[in-house]
């Protein structure tokens, strides 16, 4: 279909929304051994196909299809993400299309929403979704995932909540989503403070909100971004070298995220290092690799640390790649993660 068929066959369908269907890839587009839930190869099905196995898409929208990529989610990189934001950007500006849908793999999926949360500059409905299972298993969660959120992109009720995150029936809100099975189909959570609602048959069921600053709100912008400075995670176990941080830093690492014990803890070894990198100018965020809690300043780790809220290690990093884009002052990036 055309824009302008579209646009004509709206007038006299009203209500049936316009959902744009960006795909980049994942195992919801991964085809393997019939049957099997394993052993497969993401990102095999282009976008076309994905929307057809969705029984029932074209009946609750017009949906307009573009393939962004089609990649295992991990090899994701902030090229497609600037990619992925301008294009919604852009689109949002056509008033033609009442939301957008995001095909994506699930290990980074929560990257991604983050990411997208703090720089798509619309109202409209931007939801991320995936598959456990290949699109070439017996019973794939991947169509009724896109399904459900083809419908929460098209409705009126999902506008201006932020980026969402559609999962086994449940809607998440993007900032606080994590994955958090290995293989079952209910893989994603909202730790602590639960998901936003249910999907039922197509219908959202809206409960919880998020208060952080999301979207329009923000300060970042892609268009002032022409690429995203490097950081890295250092996660810390027992006995684990300090050195690491030091060739973090040497390979291009312009800021540090720590994934530290408990509430962003590590050994007095680290702490020597963290402090010296901190004082010679390279932003150092102090996460947890817990999994839920936040970390709170704490004088034994030195004046000048970024305490990374309750976000995830991978999440702390997205916010201190866009914060990086801004300034390198701690103390203004704290400001950040008070607030995003
Ligand atoms: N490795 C896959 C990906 O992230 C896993 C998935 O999509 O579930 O692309």
């Amino acid at each position: 279909m055309t824009i302008d068929s579209i646009s004509a066959f709206r007038e006299v369908n009203p209500k049936l929304p316009t959902v744009a269907v960006l795909a980049t890839g994942g195992t919801i587009a991964g085809a393997g051994s019939l049957g099997k839930a394993t052993n497969y190869r993401p990102g095999q099905l282009d976008v076309n196909a994905l929307v057809d196995m969705a029984e029932g898409a074209h009946d609750i929208a017009y949906v307009r299809a573009v393939q962004i990529c089609n990649v295992n989610s991990d090899d994701i990189t902030a090229d497609h993400w600037l990619a992925l934001a301008r294009t919604i950007n852009e689109m949002a500006t056509d008033p033609v299309i009442d939301g957008f849908v995001i095909t994506h793999g699930t290990d980074t999926l929560d990257e991604t929403a983050y990411f997208l949360n703090l720089v798509v500059k619309t109202e409209k409905p931007v939801v991320l979704t995936g598959a456990m299972r290949p699109a070439t298993a017996t019973s794939p969660d991947g169509p009724m995932n896109l399904l459900q959120s083809i419908a929460l992109a098209g409705s009126p009720q999902a506008r201006g909540r932020g980026v969402m995150v559609v999962f086994s029936d449940g809607i998440f809100g993007g900032r606080d989503v994590r994955k958090i099975s290995t293989f079952q189909t209910d893989a994603f959570s909202a730790s602590d403070f639960g998901c936003m609602g249910y999907m039922i048959d197509g219908v959202p069921h809206f409960y919880n909100a998020s208060s952080k600053v999301h979207t329009i709100a923000t300060e970042f912008n892609v268009n002032d971004i022409d690429e995203l400075p490097n950081v890295a995670v250092a996660y810390f176990a027992i006995d684990a070298n300090p050195g690491i941080l030091d060739f973090l830093v040497k390979s291009g690492a312009r800021g540090i995220v720590i994934a530290g014990a408990g509430s962003g803890c590590y050994s007095k070894a680290w702490n020597e290092r963290v402090i010296a990198l901190a004082s010679s100018g390279v932003p150092v965020v102090r996460s947890s690799r817990i999994g839920a809690g936040m970390i709170t300043h704490d004088d034994a780790y030195g004046g000048n640390l970024v305490t990374g809220n309750d976000l995830a290690p991978q999440k702390a990093a997205v916010l201190l790649r866009l914060a990086l884009t801004r300034t390198n002052d701690p103390a203004l990036i704290q400001t950040m993660f008070d607030r995003y």
